[in-house]
């Protein structure tokens, strides 16, 4: 492969960020601006894949504030609010382990497409984003030639495949998602991982790339149920943390489902890079100093 020059992949990056803007717009989605402080955010509790060492805060004005790990919980408020179809090109920060530096896709600063769909099943969700990842995985083919180089990106057909984890774990046990996205030329589905408090169980789904690059976007279905969102926070030791939420879960939460897609994931999918380090043009990887 060619080297990787900034430009390239700066074009690259900005074809996938045209392209989910027109794309989520023509879905009938509204874009919604970006919240980086909270009092709550994302506690990523009970998601073995999202490990942070700490919540990155800082104190203002008298309160202490969340620096974003994800929008989901605002994302819900809207939704209960009457938010319909919503999205949002999210910076977040997570203060990753230093060690996931070697797995090549964590970095501490990153960009998710972040989307939510008030009573949506998880069917609505698998559609949405296979015609996502099919458009502008064409789009960036054509339009971004010659940033590509001589990387041969593959046609995404769209459906994926769908599997359960339960199945994956006992075929290829604990590192199934390494083989399988090695295995495999196309996207595909994992069904029901151990997920945070706001996720339903069983309704909630990873989406991986292929080609050894991983997961790209985590969603599901959210719990709405009062009760099994008060439990289920209990139970991840998490209620006393996030006293807002639960004040805006007793108010009622409206069903809805969801999820993220990395946007510098997937920019190193399509542009072949080694790290995503070498998608950043600013890299904000764990373990590594920033430069600039
Ligand atoms: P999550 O819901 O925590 O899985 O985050 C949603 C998506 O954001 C993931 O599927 C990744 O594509 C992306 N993402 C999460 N953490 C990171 C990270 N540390 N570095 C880069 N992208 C990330
Ligand atoms: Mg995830």
């Amino acid at each position: 492969m060619t080297e990787l020059k900034k430009i390239d992949v700066a074009r690259v990056t900005d074809k996938v960020l045209d392209h989910a803007q027109r794309y989520f717009r023509g879905e009938g989605f509204i874009e919604i601006k970006p919240v980086m402080l909270g009092r709550v955010t994302d506690p990523l509790d009970g998601d073995p894949g999202s490990a942070v060492l700490k919540t990155g805060t800082i104190e203002y004005g008298g309160q202490n504030l969340s620096l974003m790990q994800s929008m989901i919980l605002h994302k819900q408020k809207l939704i209960a609010e009457g938010f319909d179809r919503i999205f949002i090109l999210s910076p977040n920060i997570r203060l990753e382990q230093p060690q996931r530096e070697k797995t090549g896709r964590h970095a501490f600063e990153f960009v998710q497409i972040d989307f939510e769909i008030a009573h949506a099943k998880k069917e609505d969700v698998f559609e949405l984003v296979e015609g996502f990842l099919a458009s502008v995985s064409k789009a960036v083919e054509t339009d971004c030639a010659e940033s590509l180089g001589t990387r041969g990106l593959k046609c995404i057909k769209a459906p994926f495949d769908r599997y359960h984890v339960k199945d994956l774990e006992a075929e290829f046990g604990p590192d199934w998602e390494t083989i399988m996205s090695e295995e495999n030329d196309q996207p595909f589905w994992a069904l029901g991982l151990e997920r945070e408090f706001y996720d339903d169980e069983k309704n909630n789904y990873d989406l991986i790339l292929p080609e050894g690059y991983g997961e790209v976007l985590s969603g599901g279905q959210r719990v709405h149920e009062t009760q099994k969102v008060l439990e289920r926070m209990e139970a991840h030791g998490i209620l006393e943390t996030n006293r807002e939420y639960v004040e805006f879960a007793k108010q009622g939460i409206v069903p809805s489902a969801g999820g993220g897609i990395g946007v510098d994931r997937l920019v190193r999918y399509f542009t072949g890079a080694e790290h995503v380090a070498d998608v950043q043009l600013f890299p904000r990887i764990p373990g590594r100093s920033v430069e600039f």
